[in-house]
């Protein structure tokens, strides 16, 4: 499941390229610009999911680099967009080292064109689901050293492993391989019970054979051990929101949509 000649399939939609779409990228083809028009006209205010989680990782990025994480894995990295983890990160430090994880080749094609002059950052094509494989990657352990703290992204990725494929052992492996100190985020889709999420996860489901909208305890479960920050799992759109952000986006404590609701966030920190 690791490196391979996977060709980029343009009769299938693939979750990278529906999101590309959905955030406003080039880097799709006919068969997911259909999916993402049947969200943006059908489920209308669903495209917020997309946003507010972008925002709320380029958040957590620049606060991990901030408190000192110098080595970063993101796992369901996704295609280059605006502000990429290395660039948000590497502002911050130059010397951070980022690994992207992706299982879509379009990501790795597109990746290291972008990352060509960047020797701190990686991109590698495996499937979350391979733990071990990851882990024993040569560019993973030339730019990851175990023995010292690692900030571990799981950016809207969990959610597209159906329980029997069990995400909660993912973030458990990776949890037993970094050291004290290290950061673990995690974006999710959070269920609100409601039409929303069903008709959401209902056409995800029957689009990919994969989406699922966690509850709150369904979505804390996954951090295991880990020691989730303040002010725990939250709507991603309220998360860690900046004063500056705060007065682009709105206040922290005006009403978010419905849509908004449907995506949460946090920071974990492995003791
Ligand atoms: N992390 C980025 C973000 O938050 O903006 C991209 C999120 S995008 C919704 C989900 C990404 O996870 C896609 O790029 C998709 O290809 C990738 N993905 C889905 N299932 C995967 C798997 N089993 N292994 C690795 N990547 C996966």
């Amino acid at each position: 499941m690791t490196d391979g000649a996977n060709v980029i399939d343009q009769s299938q939609p693939s979750i990278a390229r529906v999101y590309d779409y959905i955030l406003g990228g080039k880097d799709n083809y006919e068969v997911d610009r259909a999916v993402g028009d049947h969200f943006k006209n059908n489920l209308p205010g669903s495209v917020a999911i997309a946003f507010t989680n972008r925002q709320a990782l380029t958040r957590a990025v620049r606060e991990m680099a901030e408190a000192g994480m110098t080595q970063f894995l993101d796992f369901g990295s996704g295609l280059p967009t605006a502000d990429n983890v290395h660039q948000v990160s590497q502002a911050v430090n130059p010397d951070i080292r980022v690994v992207y994880i992706d299982n879509d080749p379009i990501v790795l094609a597109h990746g290291r064109a972008l990352l060509a002059t960047n020797e701190n950052t990686t991109v590698i094509q495996a499937d979350v689901r391979d733990s071990l494989a990851i882990r024993e990657h040569p560019e993973v352990n030339r730019l990851i050293d175990f023995d010292k703290p690692v900030a571990v992204i799981f950016s809207a990725i969990l959610h597209h492993l159906n329980d029997d494929e069990n995400p909660k052992a993912v973030v458990d492996y990776w949890a037993g391989q970094i050291p004290a100190g290290s950061q673990v985020f995690i974006s999710h889709f959070r269920s609100g019970d409601n039409a929303e999420t069903i008709e959401a996860e209902g056409k995800l489901q029957s689009t990919f054979g994969r989406g699922r909208w966690r509850t709150d305890a369904e979505i804390i479960d996954l951090f295991g051990d880990l020691e989730i920050q303040e002010p725990g799992v939250v709507p991603a759109a309220r998360w860690h929101l900046q004063a500056a952000e705060t007065a682009q986006i709105g206040s922290a404590e005006r009403e978010l949509s419905v849509w908004e609701e449907l995506m949460t966030a946090a920071i974990a920190i492995k003791r």
